[in-house]
């Protein structure tokens, strides 16, 4: 089961009374339906050179792992990528023109997607720009400019090279709809890996990759490994095996690169398990093992003194259409320690929201384990991290050891402050709020009110609970992800209600939690359709967990009047009558949901994902849309990382690392494929 990245969305669409003055220029870029922003690191410059040193040599870690998220979200992503960079870097036209315009708004969507399919929705792009003008200027380019590695008979040294098959294949991937139309199907009923164009698995089907699993799990095993984690399953021969990424195996090139900072990265560690811990990584990607990397999660869970701290790895599992293998992604940060103040009060009282929890007793953990919790300053993000970004993460994601030795919980400060600047003036409460009671609310408490539920979702709702004896960890299977993340956003919403937040310190009033519950069921009612499409029903797990909450607690509430949706002027507004009431109903659909968890209860899982997060009302869809396209919000944002530049003394040693914020979306994309580009580039 999946536990983990919480998404940046809700933060995205929130609306904050911050009133922070400040010249940083946040926004860097805009197109399609995305805002690219940047985002600051405070604190850095105070740091040590040791522990900028390690920043440092984190950050490029992460970054030489570019090319393998590219590659797992689709066999032609980085042919893709290559070629039409060439093409954008060497178009000698105008650039104006129609073509040329849309052109540009692809590149730029595949490199924010990693790939040709859009990040959250799935949909492959639907290139604006003409066959024609492809083709031209495909003749154009020079033999040399594309080293690709793009088809089953390239080697690791990448033989292919431009020719006419090339440039039919990539018309194909392009401008085909029906060829790879979507990267993750989530459609009950279908063949899932057949129909996704993640490239996790090669010629096989859905059943022989379950069957396979099926075949070497132990199902009385209580500490099992992440089957299929780092793995990606092919057909050879008639026969099912799995090809490890690791230096030597799948991806070496990149993770050749990726050991080779985190090498130096150890040599600057800020104590012996932090040095520990970062050569079990190494270990790890030499191996392929799981085991090493079950090992590894656990030390990396336990080491909580030092200040700097990194995910790097194939973490997080939205993007295998069966949840098991992990997209690579990393993310450096470093303590903030004084907003780390709030999440330590939470966990320190993990004990007391586990036992007060409405769960049955069966379900609850007797003790929970060291839920770490701290809030961070990103430093890097890379992966499956770049450029769309969670605002919360909580690791590991093995169940066994969660239950075992604890979780690190993360709140990302920096990134939710950006999201809270940007977001400030964009109307979109004035246009969706019922009343200016609501608009005052969320004004005067979301900020604060959002922070504690990330903090409450990541420190406690994930780590919650816990499975009955011999019940599969994967037994959810294709709804997990959406299960889970319901799972955890009811114990954040449940709480955020509780006095006890009060007594705590960390609400003073007693109505923050209004405010995130009105902007919470506004927002899985009506606000966040504007990502889907027209006719289109609802596939990412966060939306549809969002969906699913509001849409049972809407329905449950019906005869009470808890929440309505009342009709003014043509336009539709969410009402909440009752919060008391409503606080109700998000504990005792949390008890079903962490029932449906435990015991395993795929069908019942199913049912409650089906009827309540997947299907869109239209006409509400049609008039979010409508509203929506009166304020000037990207649905989907994103950012670029500051530029780490380091300065050398006479004798060619690190004497400082500074920062700089100045680099824009398209220079920085083209470095990273000119820099960080071990599977592509030549050698
Ligand atoms: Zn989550």
């Amino acid at each position: 089961m999946k536990n983990l990245v919480i998404a940046a969305a809700i933060a995205a669409l929130s609306t904050s009374a911050m009133a922070q003055t400040s010249n940083f220029n946040y926004n860097v870029d805009r197109f399609a339906d995305i805002q690219v922003l940047r985002y600051q690191v405070p604190g850095f410059n105070d740091l040590s050179l040791n522990q900028k040193k390690l920043v440092y040599y984190l950050t490029e870690a992460a970054l030489n792992g570019r090319d393998i998220l590219f590659d797992q979200n689709g066999k032609y992503n980085l042919a893709v990528r290559q070629v039409i960079e060439q093409i954008y870097t060497n178009y000698k036209g105008d650039r104006n023109t129609t073509d040329f315009k849309a052109f540009e708004q692809y590149v730029k969507q595949v490199w924010f997607s990693n790939g040709i399919h859009h990040h959250y929705g799935m949909d492959k792009f639907v290139p604006g720009f003409s066959k024609e003008f492809f083709i031209a200027e495909y003749d154009k380019l020079s033999i040399d400019k594309l080293p690709l590695t793009f088809c089953d008979k390239c080697t690791d040294e990448g033989k292919c090279s431009k020719t006419l098959e090339l440039r039919n294949v990539l018309e194909k991937v392009i401008f085909d709809p029906t060829f790879l139309p979507k990267k993750v199907n989530q459609a009950d009923g279908e063949d899932l890996i057949l129909t996704s164009a993640t490239n996790l698995y090669d010629n096989v089907t859905q059943k022989e990759v379950e069957d396979f699993y099926n075949n070497i799990k132990d199902p009385n095993d209580p500490q099992p490994v992440m089957f299929g984690l780092n793995t990606k399953v092919c057909k050879e021969d008639g026969k099912i095996v799995e090809k490890p990424y690791k230096v030597g195996g799948v991806y070496s090139r990149a993770i050749v690169n990726i050991v080779y900072w985190l090498q130096k990265a150890a040599t600057v560690a800020e104590n012996g398990v932090q040095r520990d811990y970062i050569n079990k990584l190494i270990e790890f990607y030499e191996s392929g093992s799981l085991k090493s990397f079950d090992e590894y999660s656990i030390m990396w869970a336990q080491e909580t003194k030092s200040l700097i701290d990194f995910v790097n790895g194939f973490i997080e599992s939205y993007d295998d259409p069966l949840g098991m293998t992990g997209s690579w992604e990393s993310i450096v940060n470093f303590r903030d320690i004084n907003a780390s103040k709030r999440t330590q009060i939470i966990s320190s009282n993990a004990q007391w929201f586990e036992d007060h929890s409405p769960v049955d007793t069966r379900f609850k953990k007797d003790s929970v384990q060291g839920v770490s919790a701290k809030v961070i300053t990103a430093a890097i993000l890379a992966g499956d991290c770049y450029p769309s970004t969670p605002i919360g993460i909580n690791l590991p994601n093995s169940n066994w050891i969660r239950a075992t030795y604890g979780s690190k919980s993360v709140s990302i400060e920096n990134i939710t402050d950006a999201y809270d600047e940007v977001a400030n003036g964009s109307g979109l409460n004035e246009e969706f709020a019922y009343s200016q009671y609501e608009i005052d609310l969320m004004k005067k408490h979301l900020t604060l009110a959002d922070k504690l539920h990330t903090d409450l979702h990541e420190c406690l709702g994930h780590g919650s609970g816990k499975l009955l004896p011999g019940v599969d960890q994967d037994a959810l299977k294709a709804h997990g992800s959406t299960l889970e993340e319901t799972r955890a956003d009811l114990f954040a919403l449940y709480y955020l209600a509780d006095p006890k937040l009060i007594e705590l310190g960390i609400f003073k009033t007693g109505e923050e939690y209004k405010a995130e519950y009105y902007k919470y069921i506004m927002n899985g009612l009506m606000t966040q359709l504007f990502r889907i499409e027209p006719g289109k029903d609802i596939e990412e797990s966060h939306m549809r967990n969002r969906k699913l909450i509001s849409e049972w607690c809407y329905k449950m509430g019906k005869k009470d009047h808890v929440i309505e949706l009342v009709k003014r002027s043509g336009k539709t507004y969410v009402k909440i009558n009752d919060y008391t009431k409503l606080r109700h109903l998000f504990g005792e659909l949390l008890k079903e949901i962490q029932r449906i968890k435990s015991e395993g209860d795929y069908e019942a899982g199913r049912k409650m994902v089906e009827t309540y997060g997947v299907k869109v009302d239209p006409k509400i869809h049609k008039e979010v849309l409508k509203r929506y396209g009166t304020l000037d919000i990207a649905p989907y944002k994103g950012f670029v990382n500051p530029v780490y530049n380091v300065v050398k003394d006479v004798n060619g040693n690190i004497s400082d690392i500074t920062i700089s914020y100045n680099e824009n979306y398209v220079d920085q994309m083209l470095r990273y494929s000119r820099d960080y580009s071990p599977l592509t580039n030549k050698k």
